[in-house]
Parts: structure tokens; sequence; C-alpha cells
């Protein structure tokens, strides 16, 4: 059975752009032009993915998304935003958004993108019960079956892919990856070239939780030009 997206966003020829090319790919599509209707309808229909625009009438994609959140769905969000509404407030907000996306985008990538989110929710394994093969050493230290990650023997309280991230970096010390293959990496797409901005969301919130300082990066450091690693 065709996977359900639901398109929340108030211009009409960006939605019908978007159920255009969603349905030519196989997608069923649910549409919404306010936040409002966006939350009404992500409840009642539980589609498989929302793409979610940011400035929404009603209720702005920040708090749609807050509330799906709020209600327990993991549903897949990915958020459309426009370039001039870009900022590091905006960014740095735990938004619980999978992925971010600028407008004016290539429809190829957002299909893309599209595509590897379901598939990566499809693919979410369940947590084992027992505990299972630990990796890192020092301070961070992850149970790979038990999907948590340790600071000073202490668990961090991280999202799925904050784990994911944290997980492939540590699996891989003092090796440097770009933001691209990241993205190819753990947000599982393919041959990635385009925004690479959720994985700067990402590290961010990872910092956070992760660093002492989180200004200045003991963990997850930059290689200025090149991308990120952990320093085991
Ligand atoms: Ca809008």
């Amino acid at each position: 059975m065709g996977k359900t997206v639901l398109i929340v966003e108030d211009e009409k020829n960006i939605v019908d752009i978007l159920r255009f090319n969603l349905e030519r790919e196989g997608y069923r599509t649910l549409d919404a032009y306010d936040g409002d209707t966006g939350l009404q309808l992500a409840l009642e229909h539980d589609p498989d993915l929302i793409l979610l625009d940011l400035m929404l009438p009603k209720k702005n994609g920040f708090d749609v998304c807050r509330a799906i959140r709020t209600a327990g769905r993991a549903t897949p969000i990915i958020m459309l935003t426009a370039r001039e509404e870009e900022s590091d407030k905006v960014l740095g907000l735990d938004l619980g958004a999978d992925d971010y996306i600028t407008k004016p985008f290539s429809m190829r990538e957002l299909l893309a993108r599209v595509k590897a989110n379901i598939r990566r929710s499809d693919m979410t394994p369940v947590p084992a019960p027992a505990a299972g093969t630990k990796i890192g050493r020092g301070r961070i230290v992850i149970d790979t079956g038990l999907l948590i990650a340790y600071k000073d023997g202490i668990a961090l309280d991280l999202t799925q892919r904050e784990y994911e991230l944290l997980r492939f970096l540590v699996s891989n010390p003092d090796r440097v990856f770009s933001r691209e293959s990241l993205m190819e990496h753990v947000w599982n797409y393919e041959s990635y070239v385009g925004d690479v901005r959720a994985v700067d969301v990402a590290i961010r919130r990872l910092r956070e939780k992760v660093e002492d300082d989180p200004p200045s990066p003991r963990f997850i450091v930059t290689r200025r030009g090149q991308g990120y690693f952990f320093h085991a």
C-alpha cells in the first residue's frame, strides 16, 4: 500500500507541485493550508511523513511540530523553511523535526529525503531488552543493545537521531566526516548533494548534551572546512 505524506503549506502553488510529484512517485497525499488543520490531519490520519512549512496561518510549524510530538507521535517531519527565516535561534530550537529543507528546493532532493525518512522510520529497531555490546572508551560509552549512550556512567537523554549520530562518530573515532558524508551514513541519503543544515543542527544539539562546555567542544570536534569527528 502506498505511503501517505501530509503536506502542510499555505502556498497553494507549492502544495500543488508537491502533490503532483509525490503522487507520481506512488505516495498518497493529504494537504492542509494552515497549522490547525495540519495538526488535526496529522493526529487523525497518522501519515507516514509530514512536510511542514514553518510560517503558517493559525498555528506555525514550530507549534504544530511540538504538538505532534507532545501527542506521542514519532511521525518523520521534514520542516520547510524559507531562507530569510533562517537564524541560529530558529535552528537551535528543539522542535523534534527530523530534517530541514530550504525553499526553494529541488524536487529531486525533496523526494530523496521523503524516501529516506520513510525508510528510516520503517527500519527503526525495537530496543533489545538486554544490555549489548559497548563501544567507546573513556567518558563516553554507548550500549548498542540498549541503544543508550552514557557520559561518565550517566545515561544521556538523546533523540533517536542524536543517538545515531553519536554512535556513528564514536564507532569511527578520530576520523573526520564531511557533513555530506554524515547525511549519507546517519540520515541514509544516497550520494548526498544539497542542504546539510540538518547535520549542523543535530551536532549543536548533541554538543549541548554531551560536552562539558558546548562552545568549546572536546568530544565532538569541528575540523574547519572538512567536517566533524569524535575525539577519543
Ligand atoms: Ca508559509
